[in-house]
């Protein structure tokens, strides 16, 4: 299946946006010193309060990559960031990538657990991490490859008294008490800052074959891998997300960062566009419907990409009313499916335009789109990036699908990773031929424009975070009472779908549910956490012995119908 017999989606482009692009051969942190050169004293950044030049931005990530040679870090070493939207994020990055490293994007909500696997995995030297997660960074350390630990408040770049306390961090308010004494290993990210020199270190990058990322991304077959995306694969997507925007214009937009930047999504659509395209960033550390809709107003926001529950907060505000949204101009939704009444109820709301998109981390992340400014079909994910080639696999032929006939869906295009980090067998498994095979199931229809009906995997995807209930599942099982156990996605109104937990405790054992849900908050990050605990004398199985998850889930379907 070499060459694609039906590309109809060409059709469908305007006349502003090329099929086919010329792409830029340079690293990804060339576009913050290009900004810097062409837009200096634009402001790059704003952050409750405070803003950030392009020039400054710039200079403070040169010094952050001296510095980080300073302590060891050579080029190819990977440096993991561990932060919330905050400037720290942003420096943190570009200048991970001016020293020539590769970035190791971390979730702050991640426990001890999963920081170890990633650590090791990816065998990063040093962190950079927010100072309310270094206990959790600290008690993993040793286990390790880490050699230094580079710690920022969120206040660091605020102008106000360093005793205020910010809303956000009330509300989120978690009891650590943070007293660091700084030696040699643990750093100050303001006082390394301080010190560190604006001097461009030279560096011989192939943006084709050097690796600007490793991003984890969930497996169904055991712990989180590290997707290798290169700069070339980055500047790719970034390019491609310029032309599909072609009405918006460098130095002049203002981009909503309540994306996270840590996730594959944020990090492109958000961070790398806005640095290539010099608009400013009105960075949201968490986010906050009501901080938001302040935001746009204030700032004349003309960009606010998300996903569908981001959405869904804003519209079920009850302020939101009271806001001038009417400067927003587009919107790409991903991540999980928008719903059709919450595209038409924002786009009533801002008189902007709210677009379906799809992509997975492997894609860095974006390989296909409705059109913002041109045709678009309701619950269609839309139409093949330029240059990005997706056809469905037919289960029954084992080739290319005919048009309505539901199949894997498989992508090939200058955005797909290069592999998985140390893993060729699952990097193997993960492609027929140059065909990436994403493990979403979905048709095309005879105009080229995709659907997406099912995924072959069993992610759950809460709130625009996947979960794999192998995961879940893994944690359950060294629960002492837990005998047997199948996690589900069901719906959730605000989240899309929540975990539940079907649980088989041992014999003549009982389980409590709240020692048991304690228990999970330790050892699993908050939005993993089982929202639902259903115990059972036994679950559903096949004749080897399979637990039959398909079964729970059409059962709890049923019983949600009937209630
Ligand atoms: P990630 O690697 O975290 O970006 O997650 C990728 C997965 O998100 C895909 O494999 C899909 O299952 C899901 N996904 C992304 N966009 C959409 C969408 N528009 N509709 C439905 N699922 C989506």
């Amino acid at each position: 299946m070499e060459t694609l017999t039906k590309k109809p989606w060409f059709d469908q482009y305007p006349a502003e946006i090329p099929t086919s692009i010329e792409y830029e051969e340079m690293t990804l942190q060339g576009y913050l010193k290009r900004a810097a050169n062409e837009f200096p004293t634009k402001s790059a950044l704003h952050f409750m309060g405070t803003e950030m030049s392009y020039k400054e931005l710039y200079e403070a990530s040169l010094k952050l990559a001296n510095q980080l040679r300073t302590i060891g870090v050579e080029q190819g070493d990977r440096v993991a960031i561990m932060l919330a939207n905050t400037p720290q994020a942003v420096i943190s990055y570009y200048g991970a990538l001016f020293a020539g490293a590769i970035v190791v994007q971390t979730n702050p909500l991640y426990v001890e657990r999963e920081i170890e696997h990633q650590m090791t995995d990816s065998g990063a030297k040093v962190m950079i991490c927010l100072d309310l997660v270094y206990p959790r960074v600290a008690k993993v350390k040793d286990k390790t490859p880490l050699k230094h630990i580079i710690v920022t408040g969120i206040k660091d770049y605020l102008p106000f008294p360093k005793n205020v306390i910010y809303p956000f961090i009330q509300k989120k308010n978690t009891g650590i008490k943070v007293d660091l004494t700084y030696t040699d290993t643990l750093l100050s990210f303001t006082a390394l800052l301080e010190k560190g020199s604006k001097e461009e270190i030279p560096l011989s990058i192939d943006p084709k074959q050097d690796l600007a990322l490793l991003q984890y991304t969930g497996g169904t077959t055991g712990p989180a891998k590290g997707v290798m995306l290169t700069h070339y694969n980055l500047v790719v997507n970034t390019q491609q997300c310029e032309e599909w925007m072609y009405k918006m214009k460098h130095g002049e937009e203002v981009i909503i960062a309540a994306l996270p930047f840590f996730h594959v999504y944020g990090m492109t659509t958000v961070m790398n566009l806005a640095i290539r395209m010099a608009f400013k960033m009105i960075i949201i550390p968490k986010f906050d419907p009501k901080a938001i809709l302040k935001s746009i107003e204030k700032h004349k926001a003309t960009l606010y990409p998300g996903a569908p529950t981001m959405y869904i907060g804003l519209l079920n505000h009850p302020d939101i009313q009271k806001h001038d949204l009417s400067s927003i101009k587009a919107c790409i939704s991903g991540s999980a499916p928008l719903p059709v009444e919450v595209q038409s109820r924002f786009e009533t709301a801002t008189k902007g335009s709210l677009v379906e998109g799809y992509g997975l981390t492997e894609t860095s992340p974006v390989a296909i789109a409705n059109f913002i400014w041109g045709r678009r079909k309701q619950g269609s994910i839309g139409v093949p990036w330029p240059d990005t080639d997706v056809t469905i696999l037919s289960a029954e032929a084992g080739e290319e699908a005919e048009p309505n006939e539901v199949g894997e869906i498989m992508i090939k295009g200058p955005q797909v990773m290069k592999g998985y980090w140390n893993q060729p067998e699952a990097t193997q498994a993960s492609f027929r031929g140059d065909w990436f095979l994403t493990g979403d199931m979905g048709y095309m229809d005879e105009e080229g424009f995709f659907y997406i009906v099912d995924r072959k995997k069993d992610m759950i995807i809460a709130g625009g975070f996947n979960i794999y209930p192998r995961e879940v599942e893994e944690v359950l099982y060294e629960y002492d009472s837990v005998q047997e156990v199948c996690v589900i996605g069901v719906p959730d109104p605000y989240r899309g779908e929540t975990v539940k937990a079907f649980i088989v405790p041992k014999e003549g054992q009982s389980i409590n549910e709240s020692d048991l849900d304690e228990y999970c908050r330790k050892h699993l990050a908050a939005f993993k956490v089982p929202k639902f605990y259903e115990f059972r004398d036994e679950l559903p199985k096949t004749m080897v012995g399979k637990i039959l998850r398909r079964v729970l889930v059409e059962e709890e379907k049923k019983k949600r119908e009937n209630t």
